[in-house]
């Protein structure tokens, strides 16, 4: 049998990319350091081929050594990390009430930020782009010498193609059938910067992965609507279109009240914070946390309803995706002290496997930042999945 040697090469090099995607994966950004030893032990390869390949990751400037330490059995240990401020992204965001520019590199650092807080409703979507493009320029005058910039996406709270072009809806802005690249023509050098755009509560998400890299969790979170994401195993569900983890509309109540997707009774028009707020008259949350807090029996139904609604949706996500773990964010994070209980009960109950697995409720902390730095690690992400097609041009 004769062996096709273009064929041949093209299998060594394709083994190559993999191998150094699965080592670049195994380096931690912000937290920690591993050495070449660990990584050769966690990945089963020897470690000679993990040296050339971390070798070649730094020539690429992906990652960086840090000075030597005692290893295991008394040899040196060399601890890598990702290399910051070599390569950055434009995270940005457009939202009902700011506009973000932030510029975050490999090592998730956000290495600048620009935010404008304005009523976006009032803006035309080529206004709001053209600001959007204002406010990167700036944040890109931060950008360290030499780096290189993988691209910018475009956090959007609404529904979007499957290619990241054209929002499809996004009805708290009241854009339809918008494709933002069409008034968006930022250049870097004279090169124009390629805009993708990513659903908010997604981008969210990723900054969660970042700081637990392999978890799997369902993400509930809420600002004026109610958003969700789930991630298995360290990646988000995202569906064959982009447009999995609905959660907010997923029905709660067939008799309910009409919901702005058209439908009746979905999550959101329970636990949205509008929803909430303005069918119980409160004029914030602060107010209902305080009468909740102080045992008022119009505030202790609502945050009754609030996790029997919440336990109705999550228990049947739960129970098609067994995932055990939730992460509430937005108001919910906030109610969660109050709900907790009462969800748990919910839960216990609804959940299938319950009895035999423990489910986890945690708070993902508020960070307005969220969306646009997710954005940001969004448009990395290609670097760190494809390290071979981005340092290859340069080592040649
Ligand atoms: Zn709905």
């Amino acid at each position: 049998m004769t062996v096709d040697p273009a064929a041949m090469r093209m299998t060594q090099s394709s083994v190559r990319a993999a191998n150094l995607a699965l080592v670049l994966s195994r380096i931690p950004g912000q937290q920690g350091t591993i050495s070449r030893a660990d990584i050769a032990a966690q990945v089963g390869m020897t470690r000679s081929t993990v040296s050339r390949l971390v070798d070649d990751l730094i020539m690429g400037g992906l990652v960086r050594e840090g000075g030597t330490t005692a290893g295991a059995r008394g040899r040196p240990a060399v601890p890598l990390s990702l290399q910051k401020g070599t390569v950055v992204s434009l995270g940005l965001e457009i939202n009902i009430e700011r506009i973000v520019a932030t510029v975050v590199d490999l090592a998730g650092e956000m290495i600048d930020v620009q935010q404008r807080d304005l009523d976006v409703l009032g803006l035309s979507p080529a206004d709001a782009v053209a600001l959007l493009m204002e406010l990167a320029n700036t944040a890109l005058e931060s950008r360290p010498d030499g780096a290189r910039l993988t691209g910018a996406v475009l956090a959007l709270p609404g529904l979007l193609d499957r290619t990241g072009t054209r929002v499809l809806r996004a009805p708290n802005l009241g854009w339809e059938g918008v494709s933002p690249s069409d008034f968006w023509d930022l250049t870097v050098d004279g090169d124009p910067v390629p805009l993708r755009c990513a659903n908010d509560v997604d981008c969210s998400a990723l900054t969660v992965l970042r700081d637990d890299p392999q978890a799997s969790f369902i993400y509930v979170t809420g600002e004026v609507g109610i958003g969700s994401a789930i991630a298995i195993d360290g990646a988000l569900l995202t569906g064959r279109s982009g447009w999995a983890a609905e959660l907010g509309h997923v029905c709660v109540d067939p008799d309910g009240e009409l919901c702005g997707c058209g439908s009746v009774g979905c999550l959101e028009t329970v636990v949205g914070a509008r929803a909430l707020l303005d069918r119980h008259g409160y004029p914030d949350l602060d107010s209902l946390i305080a009468d909740a807090e102080s045992g008022q029996d119009a505030a202790v139904t609502v945050i009754t309803e609030v996790a029997v609604a919440l336990g109705i949706a999550l228990g049947a996500a739960l129970n098609l995706l067994d995932v055990e773990n939730i992460r509430l964010g937005g108001h919910l994070g906030r109610l969660e002290p109050l709900l907790r209980d009462r969800l748990a009960a919910e839960l216990d109950r609804r959940v299938l496997w319950a009895q035999h697995s423990g489910i986890e409720t945690q708070v993902v902390e508020d960070a307005p930042l969220r969306a646009a730095m997710g954005a940001g690690l969004s448009g990395l992400g290609r670097v760190l999945t494809d390290p071979a097609s981005w340092i290859d041009p340069i080592l040649v």
